[in-house]
């Protein structure tokens, strides 16, 4: 069965990824135990941590002046976790480009965090990502979401500021090439771009990891000292996005994969730029590579739209409920060939159903 997945998250796996898994499945590495079953404690998993490790830092171009810790939660517990851990004079700032900076703004602020907020779209429903202004006063840092996944915009650049930056990365985790300058902590779900739920990335400056008085399993410092595995680690979905990372490596890094998603991104943007019945809200220069948001503008014609695509295998195209219309998610491990299935259909339909509008 051959569909495309256009789905937000969880998300499409490269095709070459699953079929590693399968392979490896049995008996990984002639262990003769799946890498569900091993120890998180023996050489073999060892192993697929480090290289994970190398592999993402030279991946995101960064020395080992930054560590990866490898967690649970979801980046939303992060929105708390980091504050709490970095956040010396529990001030920071925060740019609102939509749904997931306000609840990292919410989740930080539950944990006693004062958070300015430094820039906001909000009065222009989102549909454009907010210059960034100076913080009037001293910050800790400055927290960005470099892509909003459910209002479909992403920063081409990232900001210059006095403030060191906070990212949240997680619907376009090494998917846009991005200098990280002047940038404390990279963080996001692996289930994006990255593999599976149920793991959770977070790269941070080596010298902001201090001694601290938290609960272990919130504290970077001890789940740092223990190669993140204080606990038991999610072996498989770290295994997961080894695999993703060496994919991506092999076929020639973030500069390579950032040509790939804007091909596939103008694609489909060309095609709504010229259409009369699909449009988009979100301002050109502001535009997601991976989250492509559109409507016909009528509900009925929308769900019509959803429903006929699925028949055609081109799956999870709803978009989200906070905002409607259709979504079309084109992460890193979407290939071409589906953006084009998806152009073919949108202008399939456009002729069929142009007189409805
Ligand atoms: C999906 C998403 C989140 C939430 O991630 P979880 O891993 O489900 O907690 C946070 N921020 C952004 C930008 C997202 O796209």
């Amino acid at each position: 069965m051959s569909v495309y997945n256009f789905a937000a998250g969880p998300a499409m796996l490269p095709t070459s990824v699953i079929q590693q898994i399968k392979g490896d499945l049995p008996s990984f590495n002639g262990s003769g135990m799946s890498v569900m079953e091993i120890s998180h404690r023996s050489d073999l998993f060892e192993k697929i941590i480090a290289e994970a490790k190398t592999n993402l830092l030279n991946l995101l171009n960064l020395s080992d002046d930054y560590e990866v810790l490898f967690l649970q939660g979801g980046a939303t517990t992060q929105f708390a976790a980091i504050p709490m851990n970095i956040a010396k004079t529990k001030h920071i700032g925060l740019v609102d480009t939509g749904h997931w900076a306000v609840r990292a703004q919410e989740e930080a602020q539950k944990a006693g965090i004062k958070v300015d907020t430094i820039a906001s779209s909000k009065i222009d429903h989102y549909h454009d990502i907010p210059k960034v202004i100076k913080p009037q006063e001293t910050l800790d840092y400055v927290h960005l979401t470099t892509n909003n996944t459910i209002e479909g915009t992403s920063y081409k650049t990232l900001p210059e500021l006095n403030e060191p930056l906070v990212l949240d990365v997680s619907s376009n985790f090494l998917a846009q090439n991005y200098l990280f300058k002047n940038v404390d902590v990279i963080y996001g779900g692996a289930q994006k771009n990255l593999g599976i739920a149920g793991l959770t990335i977070v790269v941070i400056r080596k010298d902001l990891i201090t001694k601290n008085d938290l609960p272990s399993m919130w504290n970077y410092q001890i789940l740092a000292k223990k190669n993140s595995m204080l606990n038991t680690p999610p072996v498989f979905a770290i295994y997961t996005a080894n695999l993703v990372l060496r994919w991506l490596k092999d076929l020639g890094g973030v500069l390579e994969i950032e040509k790939r998603n804007l091909q596939k991104s103008n694609l489909v943007y060309d095609f709504l730029n010229n259409s009369k019945l699909f449009t988009n809200p979100v301002k050109k220069d502001s535009r997601s590579l991976t989250n492509i948001i559109f409507s016909t503008g009528n509900d009925e014609l929308d769900k019509k739209f959803i429903v006929e695509a699925e028949e055609n295998d081109l799956l999870n195209l709803k978009g989200h409920r906070l905002v409607g219309g259709m979504r079309a998610s084109l992460y890193n491990a979407m290939p071409y060939e589906g953006a084009k299935a998806l152009v073919e259909f949108l202008e399939k339909f456009e002729k069929e159903n142009r007189g409805i509008n």
